[in-house]
């Protein structure tokens, strides 16, 4: 409710309320939340938020907003409840079945889109799980020297990725495909011919699953999630699999999770096939993009 009868909800009143709200719910971005489910009511960018701040809503609004906020505190993803997440300042589609892409997931975009730009020629790049699709389109927003071919074993998933693939109008150069890991590229006949594999893999351990936050572990896809008990069954499969696709001097960018760096690195070591591995870190100084070339 307005501080009094005379007073209206302004969009500033109701954004600094709502994010206290949800700050106190527990919401991990609770003022970004609060916008980006007002953003959705209103039918207005962020900017225009800002620009309207003194606008009041009108009780439709209100209401509407309300519901959706009452959701969220509940624990739905703002992502799932707008259908939709920014993600390298590009719009994707999103929903339950879906992993909601990451800012974290910023950091391997920009390595594997550095690497297209310096080869400067064409190149073929496989994402292994592609999800939103997100990193796949991305890159190939970015790098319009890079063909990408995105795979994904979840049929609800795959069907996110096509419609962002078409969203952005890069279906010429992103092809999306149903399967296990690598197992499409191999029918595909692309052993051997790829530049960049990239891959944000699912990489919580088994037993932190219940440690995660309601609003991730209640609604986000576990097999998007997980991987195994120790967090790295996915990661260490694709290091194994990767020299197979690669060509020599191709790199292998893999997102990993705190801790996960140097476990990556010994199975890469193991193989034979590759270089020394790199480390890109994230904002909170986490190793958190494990790269490493193909011999
Ligand atoms: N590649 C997608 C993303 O980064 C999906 C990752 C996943 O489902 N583990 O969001």
């Amino acid at each position: 409710m307005p501080p009094s009868s005379q007073e209206v909800w302004t969009v500033a009143l109701i954004l600094k309320t709502v994010a206290d709200y949800l700050r106190d719910k527990g919401c991990e971005t609770p003022r970004l939340d609060a916008e980006v489910l007002l953003s959705h009511v209103l039918g207005a960018n962020r900017v225009e938020l800002y620009t309207g701040y003194d606008r009041p809503l009108v009780p439709v609004e209100l209401e509407g907003y309300r519901a959706l906020v009452k959701r969220r505190a509940a624990g739905e993803p703002a992502a799932y409840l707008v259908g939709h997440k920014e993600f390298y300042s590009l719009d994707f589609r999103v929903g339950p079945g879906v992993l909601v892409p990451r800012p974290e997931t910023e950091f391997l975009v920009s390595a594997a889109i550095e690497e297209a730009k310096s080869r400067g020629e064409p190149l073929r790049a496989a994402d292994i799980g592609t999800g939103s699709a997100c990193v796949a389109v991305s890159l190939a927003v970015f790098a319009s020297n890079c063909e990408v071919v995105a795979t994904e074993r979840s049929p609800v998933a795959a069907e996110f990725a096509r419609k962002n693939v078409i969203a952005h109008d890069v279906q010429e150069r992103v092809t999306v495909t149903e399967g296990e890991l690598f197992e499409p590229l191999r029918r595909m006949g692309l052993a051997g011919k790829l530049a960049v594999v990239v891959s944000n893999p699912p990489y919580i351990a088994g037993s932190e699953f219940d440690s995660l936050p309601a609003t991730v572990r209640n609604y986000e896809p576990r097999e998007a999630l997980v991987a195994g008990e120790g967090g790295t069954e996915c990661h260490e499969r694709i290091v194994k699999e990767a020299p197979d696709f690669l060509v020599p001097g191709g790199l292998l960018a893999l997102e990993v999770g705190a801790g996960q760096f140097e476990k990556v690195a010994q199975t890469a070591g193991d193989t034979g096939f590759f270089g020394e591995p790199r480390a890109l870190e994230d904002y909170g100084g986490i190793k958190r993009v494990f790269l490493v070339r193909r011999k």
